[in-house]
Formats: C-alpha cells, sequence, structure tokens
C-alpha cells in the first residue's frame, strides 16, 4: 500500500502515533519535548479523534511528578495512558515509573534525550536522563532517526500492550526532536492492525474497578517482597522476543524491517563499534564510505536496550570481530565504564565463560561522544575505528573534543566529506526574530514533498533571546539522508543579516565554487568593499558564487515591514536549482497562501508581492580579482577584558567554544559574573537619543529598559573634564542632589533597539509633539558618537549611595545597576525589576534562582549580565532546578544565618582582645540604611586588619565569617522573572515602586 510521506520532525513523529494509539495523555512542558505535549493538546482541542474514533483527555498537570501520578492513576483505572519528557522532567517521573513497571502495566513514553544538569544545565542532548531510569524495570527502545522514532512509537505500545512490560521509547534531544525530515506515515489502519484488540481488552481487564475488586500498591515485609520481586522474571526475560516479533509483524505491514540489534557493515568485518540513538545514523554512513575503500568494519546499532538480550547482542556481531567499540552518550563519573559499555563487556565475558563468545575474543574498549549534543561526524566516526586499529586501542576514551587534562580524548582528522555528490546542502544564518528557521522549514515541505528527494533541516540557535542567532542546515537529494551533523561543505551560503559577517566566519561552511546570498543594504557594485577582509579572502579563495540583495529595502517598499523571510527563500530557490525557477515560486505562494490566508488578502498579496520583486533586485556581485578591504573583522572583546573573557569567553562568543581544551573551563561550573559587558552586540537598528531641552529628568526611561542600556547619573561639574565631543550634560534640577550635573546616555551597543524607554517617556516638545525627550535614531549614524560618550559616562564617579535622600522610583536610577546587558528578548518585562533589584540591593544580594527564561538570561554561556561594583561586590548568583527554587534560598539564607551567629559568638568571645566598644559597635549596627551598611563594611574592614594580627584559632575562624556581619539579602527569583526576598530584603522598596509606576 502506497503510504503518505510527510515533512515532519521528530517530536511530531511521536505523537502523533502516540496520540492516535492512547486515550489519556498527561503532559507537562519541558525542552526539548515539550512539542509532543503541545501538539497532542493541539489536537485535542481541534477535536480530533485517536485511532478508535475518541478524543483522547489530555492533561496538563502542575509539574513532572503530577504527569507521572496522573499517567499511573489512568493506567490503573484502564485507560491506554502516556506521556512525553526529557532530562529532570523524566528523574521527577521516576518513582512512579518504578510503580509502573512493578505492577507489570502496558505503558510506553516518549523521551527526547536531554542532558542532565550536573555543573551546569543544558538543553542538548545526550543520554544521561535515559540512562538515569534504567533501572526502572521499563523496557527502554531507542531511535536514530525521524522515520523509526514515528516506527518506534507504533512498535513500543504494541509490545507493551503484548509484554507487559512498559516501554520508554526514547530518541535524541533537538538532533532527532527537531530535526525535520521526509518520512513515510503510519496510517490509523497500520496502527490498528500492530495493536492486538484482545491485548487492549486484557490491560482493560486489568484496571481497577469496583466491579472486580482487587488491592495494589501493598506493603510487604521480609517474608514477601523479595520473592514477589522475581515474580516479574518470566515477563523480563519473555520481553525481546515480543518485541522481534512486533518487528517482525511491522515489517509485514511497511516493508521496513528492524531488529532488536541491527548490524550494518563487512560480514567479516574486523573493527565494529556498537551504539544507540541519532549517532548510529552518522557511523552508518561512515561504514559505508570506508567498506567502499575495502576495510572491514561495521556498526551494530542498539535498538532494545533494556531488556539487554544478550543472545541476540551476540548473534548479531560477525564473528570475526577483533575489536569493539562501545560508544556511550553519556557519563558515568567513577563507574568502571559507561552503561552500554559495560553491557557489552558482561555480555561477552559471560558467553565466554559458558564456552560461548564470539570466534575472534574481541577487545573491547569503551568511549564516550556527543555529550550535551557535541558533534559527532564522520571525522570522530573514522577516530575511533583508527583508535580500534591500534594493537592496544585506548580505553574510556573520549571523542570531539580536546582532553588536555586526563588525555582521555582521541584525535580527530580534518573534516571528512563523505556525502554523495547529487546532494545539495545549504547553510543559513539568520536572527531569531527575522523568519529565517520558518523560511527554511517550508523550504523544506516543500521540496520534501513537491518532489523525490529526500529532505531534512536541522535548525542551530544560540542561548540570546534577543538577537539570537539561528544557523539552518539543510540537505536534499534522492538518496537517504542519514547525517545526523551539521553541514559542511554547503554548496549554498546565505546570510540573512549583514552584521553576522563580522562576528562569524561563515564562509568556513561554504564548499569551493558554493553560491554565497548576502542580505545588505549595498547595490552590488558596492557592497565588496563593505566586506571584512577575511570574508573577501573566502569569496576569492573559494571561488564564490556571490549575490547581494537589499532584502530589507524590498520589503519596506512591498508592504511588508521588517519581515524578509519569504524574499530571501525566494532567492534561495531562484539560485539553488533544487526546483524549477516558475514552480518553486508557484509552491512558496502555496505556502503563503496557507500560512496568511486567514490573516486577510492583503497580507497574501504582500507578500507574493515582495516574492515577486525579490528576483529582480538579486544581484550578482562582479568579484575582483583581490582582496581589497582596509578592514578586518574587529575583535569580539575589548583588549581591556580580564584575561579568561580574552581565553575563555571571546571563543565561545565566537562560535568557537569547541575549540577549547578541557583545561580552559572551571571544573566545578563556577563562573565568573560581570562579562555581558564585553559582548557588544550591536542588535539594534536604532537607540534612543537624548534631548536634554525636553527631557523632565523623571527617569523612566532607564527604570524601564530591560538591558540597562540607558542609565541616568548625577555628578559634579568638574568631572566633565575630558569629555568626548557631542556627550551631552544639563544640570539637575531636582531640589536634592541640587547643584549636580545631569546626563542621561544610551548603550549604544548593548541596547536591542526594542524602543521601551521612548514609549514610557512622558515628555514631548510642545512645539512639535512627535519630538520627545528620548527619539530613536538610526544607529550608524550615531554609532562613533554615542560609543564614546557612553565610555566617557561609565568613567564618571558613582554617586555615593548614601547621600540619596529618599529611594524611589527616579532615585533608584542613580544607583549603579549591577545587572546588565542580559540577553533577554527586546522589550523584556522581567528584567527591569531585576535590574531594580541590583540597583537596591546588589552589593549584598545573593540570588536563587528557579530554571526558566530568568536562569537562561542569568546564566547562559558565554557571557553573563549579573555585574559588580567598583568594589569588586555584586551580586552572587545560582540556578539549582526549575522545581526546588523556595528551598534552594531557603539553604542559603539558613546558612548566612548561622555564619553570621558564629560570628558575633566569637566576637563575643574575643572582646577582650578586640575591644568592647569596638565589639558593641559591629553587633549592634544599624544597617537598615545606605550609610549604616557602609559604616558597617568600615568596621568589619577594621576588624578584619586587627584578626589579622592575632594569633589565635578564635581569631582565625572569625575572620572567615566577618564579612557575614554585613547584612546579606537573598531573594528568590522564578523562573519567569518574579522575584521574592527572603529575609532582609527590602521588598517593600520594590513593591512601593512598582505602585509608583
Ligand atoms: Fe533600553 Fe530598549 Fe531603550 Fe534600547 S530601546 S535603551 S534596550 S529600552
Ligand atoms: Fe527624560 Fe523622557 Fe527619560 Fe524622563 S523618560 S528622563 S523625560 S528622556
Amino acid at each position: 500500500m502506497k503510504r503518505r510521506q510527510i515533512t515532519i520532525d521528530g517530536n511530531e513523529a511521536a505523537a502523533s502515533v502516540a496520540y492516535r494509539t492512547n486515550e489519556v495523555v498527561a503532559i507537562y512542558p519541558i525542552t526539548p519535548a515539550s512539542p509532543m505535549g503541545e501538539l497532542a493538546d493541539a489536537w485535542a482541542a481541534e477535536g480530533r479523534p485517536n485511532v478508535w474514533g475518541d478524543v483522547p483527555e489530555v492533561v496538563e498537570m502542575q509539574s513532572e511528578g503530577g504527569a507521572a501520578g496522573t499517567v499511573h492513576g489512568a493506567l490503573q483505572a484502564g485507560a491506554l495512558t502516556t506521556t512525553f519528557t526529557a532530562s529532570q522532567g523524566l528523574l521527577l517521573k521516576i518513582p512512579n515509573l518504578y510503580k509502573i513497571a512493578g505492577e507489570l502495566t502496558a505503558f510506553s513514553m516518549h523521551v527526547a534525550a536531554r542532558t542532565l544538569a550536573t555543573h551546569a544545565l543544558s538543553i542538548f542532548c545526550d543520554h544521561s536522563d535515559v540512562m538515569a531510569a534504567r533501572q526502572t524495570g521499563l523496557a527502554l527502545l531507542a531511535s536514530g532517526s525521524v522515520q523509526e522514532v514515528h516506527d518506534f512509537a507504533a512498535v513500543v505500545q504494541a509490545a507493551t500492550l503484548a509484554s507487559r512490560i512498559p516501554f520508554l521509547h526514547f530518541f535524541d534531544g533537538f538532533r532527532t526532536s527537531h530535526e525535520v525530515a521526509k518520512i513515510e506515515e503510519l496510517t490509523d489502519r497500520d496502527l490498528l492492525s500492530l495493536l492486538d484488540e484482545e491485548r487492549v481488552r486484557e490491560h482493560r481487564r486489568r484496571a481497577l474497578t469496583p466491579d472486580r475488586p482487587v488491592l495494589r500498591g501493598t506493603a510487604q515485609n521480609p517474608d514477601a517482597f523479595f520473592q514477589a520481586r522475581e515474580a516479574s522474571n518470566p515477563f523480563y526475560l519473555e520481553c525481546p522476543a515480543v518485541v522481534e516479533r512486533t518487528f517482525e509483524r511491522f515489517a509485514g505491514l511497511t516493508g521496513r524491517r528492524y531488529r532488536l540489534f541491527d548490524y550494518h557493515g563487512h560480514p567479516a568485518a574486523e573493527r565494529v563499534l556498537v551504539l544507540m540513538g541519532s549517532g548510529a545514523e552518522t557511523v552508518h554512513e561512515t561504514v559505508d564510505h570506508l567498506l567502499e575503500r575495502g576495510e572491514k568494519v561495521g556498526v551494530l546499532r542498539v535498538r532494545l536496550y533494556r531488556p539487554f538480550a544478550a543472545e541476540a547482542f551476540l548473534a548479531a556481531l560477525p564473528p570475526t570481530v577483533e575489536a569493539l567499540g562501545v560508544l556511550d552518550r553519556t557519563k558515568e563519573p567513577g563507574a568502571i565504564g559507561e552503561p552500554l559499555y559495560l553491557d557489552v563487556v558482561a555480555a561477552l565475558a559471560e558467553a565466554r565463560q559458558e564456552g560461548g563468545g564470539l570466534a575472534a575474543d574481541p577487545r573491547v574498549v569503551g568511549g564516550r561522544y556527543g555529550l550535551s549534543s557535541k558533534e559527532f561526524d564522520p571525522a570522530c566516526v573514522q577516530a575511533v575505528f583508527s583508535e580500534l586499529a591500534a594493537e592496544r586501542p585506548r580505553n574510556h576514551f573520549t571523542v570531539g573534543i580536546v582532553d588536555d587534562l586526563t588525555h582521555t580524548s582521541l584525535e580527530i582528522g580534518p573534516p571528512l566529506d563523505i556525502e554523495p555528490p547529487g546532494r545539495v546542502r545549504a547553510v543559513f544564518y539568520g536572527l531569531g526574530s527575522d523568519g529565517t528557521v520558518s523560511a527554511n522549514k517550508n523550504s523544506i515541505k516543500i521540496i520534501g514533498e513537491q518532489t523525490d528527494n529526500q529532505a531534512q533541516g536541522y535548525f542551530v540557535y544560540d542561548s540570546k533571546k534577543a538577537g539570537a542567532v539561528t544557523v539552518s542546515h539543510l540537505r536534499f537529494g534522492p538518496e537517504p539522508i542519514r547525517s545526523a551533523y551539521l553541514v559542511r561543505g554547503a554548496g549554498f551560503v546565505a546570510c540573512h543579516q549583514f552584521h553576522l559577517l563580522e562576528k562569524l566566519e561563515m564562509l568556513e561552511t561554504a564548499a569551493p565554487g558554493a553560491t554565497f546570498l548576502l542580505n545588505a543594504a549595498y547595490a552590488a557594485d558596492e557592497v565588496w568593499d563593505h566586506l571584512p577582509r577575511e570574508a573577501q579572502q573566502a569569496i576569492l579563495d573559494k571561488q564564490l558564487a556571490f549575490w547581494v540583495i537589499d532584502a530589507y529595502r524590498v520589503a519596506r517598499e512591498t508592504g511588508m515591514g521588517g519581515r524578509i523571510n519569504t524574499i530571501m527563500q525566494a532567492c534561495f530557490f531562484a539560485l539553488a536549482g533544487v526546483l524549477p525557477r516558475e514552480e518553486a515560486l508557484a509552491r512558496i505562494k502555496d505556502a503563503i497562501r496557507k500560512t496568511y490566508g486567514k490573516r486577510g488578502r492583503i497580507l497574501v498579496e504582500q507578500n507574493f508581492a515582495a516574492v515577486d520583486a525579490a528576483l529582480s533586485n538579486l544581484h550578482r556581485v562582479e568579484v575582483p580579482a583581490t582582496v581589497t578591504a582596509t578592514f578586518g573583522r574587529p575583535p569580539l572583546v575589548a583588549a581591556e577584558a580580564p584575561d579568561f573573557v580574552q581565553r575563555v569567553t571571546a571563543v565561545m562568543m565566537g562560535g568557537k567554544g569547541d575549540l577549547l581544551p578541557v583545561s580552559a573551563f572551571p571544573p566545578d561550573g563556577t563562573w565568573p559574573t560581570d562579562t555581558a559587558r564585553w559582548e557588544k552586540r550591536r542588535i539594534a537598528a536604532e537607540v534612543p537619543i537624548w534631548d536634554p531641552e525636553v527631557c523632565i529628568q523623571c527617569n523612566q526611561c532607564a527604570l524601564v529598559c530591560p538591558h540597562a542600556a540607558i542609565r541616568s547619573k548625577v555628578y559634579e561639574a568638574d568631572a566633565l573634564a575630558g569629555a568626548p565631543e557631542g556627550f551631552l550634560t544639563t544640570d539637575y534640577r531636582a531640589p536634592d542632589l541640587r547643584g549636580l550635573s545631569y546626563t542621561l546616555q544610551v548603550a549604544p551597543e548593548d541596547c536591542t533597539g526594542c524602543r521601551l524607554c521612548v514609549e514610557v517617556c512622558p515628555a514631548k516638545d510642545r512645539t512639535n509633539p512627535r519630538h520627545k525627550a528620548i527619539n530613536m535614531e538610526p544607529l550608524p549614524g550615531v554609532l562613533e558618537r554615542e560609543r564614546s560618550s557612553y565610555r566617557f559616562f561609565l568613567e564618571l564617579p558613582e554617586l555615593d549611595r548614601s547621600r540619596l535622600e529618599r529611594l524611589d522610583a527616579k532615585s533608584s536610577q542613580f544607583l549603579q545597576p549591577l545587572f546588565e546587558y542580559s540577553g533577554a528578548c527586546a522589550g523584556c518585562g522581567e528584567t527591569p525589576y531585576l535590574k531594580l533589584l541590583s540597583q537596591l540591593f546588589g552589593d549584598r544580594l545573593l540570588i536563587a534562582n528557579a530554571t526558566g527564561c530568568s536562569s537562561i538570561f542569568g546564566g547562559n554561556l558565554p557571557t553573563t549580565p549579573w555585574a559588580v561594583d567598583a568594589n569588586g561586590r555584586g551580586p552572587a548568583w545560582s540556578n539549582s532546578l526549575f522545581e526546588d527554587n523556595a528551598e534552594f534560598g531557603l539553604g542559603f539564607r539558613l546558612a548566612i544565618e548561622s555564619q553570621q551567629r558564629q560570628a558575633e559568638r566569637l566576637l563575643q568571645r574575643l572582646e577582650k582582645r578586640l575591644g568592647a566598644d569596638e565589639v558593641e559597635a559591629l553587633l549592634a549596627a544599624d544597617q537598615s540604611d545606605e550609610a549604616g551598611l557602609a559604616a558597617q563594611r568600615e568596621r568589619v574592614g577594621r576588624l578584619k586588619e586587627t584578626l589579622a594580627g592575632l594569633d589565635d584559632p578564635a581569631a582565625r575562624r572569625l575572620a572567615a565569617v566577618a564579612d557575614y556581619l554585613v547584612t546579606k539579602s537573598v531573594w528568590l527569583v522564578g523562573g519567569d522573572g518574579w522575584a521574592y526576598d527572603i529575609g532582609y530584603g527590602g521588598l517593600d522598596h520594590v513593591l512601593s515602586m512598582k505602585r509608583d509606576l
């Protein structure tokens, strides 16, 4: 039977089957699994039925634990039930998973495998979450591609009903969950034929019901528990055979044949790699390449990881294998090896012990790869195969990094391009906000669904929210695409944002003779002179066909505002030649009709006009024979940046973090604060410019700025000596602080151009109400002036905090922000409050941050916005988990109070040596205002000096905790930016200021 070819991502591939084969879906969002739950929710809301004609009950719970409890309950009560999760979410479900498995419950769940937070959080992929659940009793089945995700979602549902062993089906987060690929869709009929109705009835017969009452969840004692625990053994022993039979039935239905362990390679292979997940696709592709070169290599792909069917594993391997490399996508510190490696070693050892095993008695070595989505490409695979060829291959190696600390890493050779010649490879650099990714998803759908080509799309986002760089990696071609790694050697490279050329070495990805499309505000005959030297050199070296379009002008002229996505998409189709040009344009227009049709005819027509105008504005650039640029790519950070920022942060900022060796990193996750100020992203097209004549000095603009990119200062007039030309100043006009000068200054390279400051500004020029006290102006014309003005502004002395007579919305903006230039979304409504918090209490602030938006814009590398004042004091910040924020902060508070009490007790003990008056002053200090705090800091400074001269264990102990005699402020910051103080905080200040606003 011919089935529909669809182009979807891995999450949709899983959700499509899970939704259609279940009755209850309990969800809770977690990256990268969230889209599965969101899709199920949306389908239920639109009344889409499952294969039995009923609309599943989809319920979003308050937590992962809540979702797991709901799943357990629904299963107990007889419904076919599923859920989706990843990472810590899976860990939170573990107690219920033990119960579900212990009760032999038919159930399957789908996991977009993601790194567990250890020294740092990571949303990217590895198998540490799944491996932490391998002891629960759930069967584990791994998929490696979008098609497999779709297929195995069906297989696990059938196998769990047949075996009564619950299944955890997993696939690689982002790499597979978010990869868009063309697959064959399973029909409802396929699913119904695979699911045995009698097994469904058996599941229902096991339901808790007062009509056939039973009791489960008993408490058992030493007399019973152990034996009862062993009573489930037959089900586990039978499970692999059940999966095998299900695979057989599946093959009969679809023609796609899977096995518990799938071997691919030379029938008499000497070197074989064992692994699971998407990495196996890359190894498969590399094995084909090596086979053509006469190498005796192979790959054994583990499908069913638990229960581990040792006999099937051995049977799948060629008996000739001499060296086995087992690759784990996880790290188990302190273990003798990672989990899959240990299983393989044990399987071989047990077989040998029984007189069996493999004829060649292979040497087995284990290695780690791909943690947190570290790139794993053919060159990595080649490195492992080369190591296996050594007489004594290294064990417990790593591949994909440079480990110069414990020297575990394998050396990787130059990039290995093994993709077939007919394949189109394209890379697009854009911004999160410019529609590049959605246009590319659209292009994949057009090509995947309108041609015979296979299609693959993978999208890399950087960690910033405002001005986030996106890189889209697209592949098309007649042959199956197994390349689960980033595109190199692209025949087409597009840069949708001109300024990225100055930041990224994007032409590194271009193949010789490739096409380079640039969106630039310059004509074809002038653009060359605006390219940095490195870009010109790469164009010449690689003899690129260079095309240019001013997409923003075309967008403006066709009524599209700043939306350039369809314009750039039309150019791609015109240049890449994947489809005949006219046909491509017709397909783009179909897609526009589909996407925007409901939003009105005008929008559709504007998009059509933009597509048509795109091609007439697309021009080939006559490339000169030599490099003519007078400037190169500017350094990523200023020369005066600290050593660590130069050596580590700047490398990561330039997209080259992969090159940093192990020794470059702090081993415990401790990073310096105050690094965002070195980044200077320059992402605003327009920035606010101050007009002191109109300004009423209310400071509201500074208060609302989410990025601390517009600031006010009051200072003595003589501080203006040496001010650069164009630096604006005026007299400060309020009664307090009278006599000082006042400046309002934008940070032009840190502003995101969100306009919030202009929106909130209440002051208008009476003669021209459209002219406010701050007005947006294009950045290029003011950049140099404002940059030097801002530099000078930062050097102006900060206001002595104790001079503020009252603290309110206006005066708070004279306090130095210690939260600045965050990567939060332009116009963020959360960060102004955090910035305010840092102004009020930053020099004595500890933050316990829940996981969420605020932990990303607050603690996502390479740079962090929490800053320090001139004394080196500033907020100390940490994130524990999503769900333990209050307890984490409480721990801070308890520890501080404990050390404060110790300090007080030791002070009393040392009273005679320190002086009664000084001790009394330290103990009774009034720290309720800035003057009181400053005085106490001075006392503590004196105390520490005195203590340094005392040879007394108590004095040494007091010196270690003396700083706790100065009040500390502990705040909880929620994932979505809410903040509460614990103990001495000053919440009242913040609340009163919110009222002011
Ligand atoms: Fe801040 Fe936005 Fe104004 Fe820039 S435009 S200074 S980011 S409020
Ligand atoms: Fe001046 Fe307007 Fe800013 Fe108030 S909001 S300080 S009036 S620029």
